[in-house]
């Protein structure tokens, strides 16, 4: 069985395009689909955002459905700190350091890999960065 690995969508992933009420794209990040070949041989990919369902849906549908075996929403865990146990998976990659602060108060920090958010002063100097922080950890 593969090792289980969860990946937040915004800002780790890309970012939605909208027009003034509607998400008409997504801008997927530099290396991404790249980084996501490589890591379905040895991995369960899985997608883990704590936006709403109908959003979700609606932005994996323009090009990353076809890589997460499992998709979780507000609507599935209601709960702003991504608890990994709660989706039983190895690690959380995720652009937001909140998740990893967290995980401190469990001992679970090894299991969080904080990536700059795309679009940032870090993501810009260096856009492949994320990817090399990923690769240095998982293979
Ligand atoms: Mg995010």
């Amino acid at each position: 069985m593969k090792c289980r690995i969860a990946f937040d969508l915004d800002e780790t992933l890309g970012t939605a395009i909208t027009d003034s009420n509607s998400i008409i794209g997504f801008n997927i990040r530099e290396g991404c689909i790249e980084l996501l070949n490589e890591l379905e041989n040895q991995y369960q990919l899985i997608l883990w955002s704590v936006s709403q369902r109908i959003y979700l849906n609606k932005v994996l549908d323009f090009g990353l459905d076809a890589y997460f075996s499992e998709t979780y929403s507000w609507d599935d865990i209601p709960e702003s700190w991504k608890d990994i146990r709660k989706i039983n998976v190895k690690y959380l990659i995720d652009d937001n350091h909140y998740h990893r602060e967290m995980a401190r108060r469990n001992r679970l920090e090894h299991h969080y890999i904080i990536v700059p958010p795309y679009g940032s002063q870090e993501d810009n100097y260096d856009p492949l960065l994320w990817t090399k922080i990923i690769k240095t950890v998982l293979l």
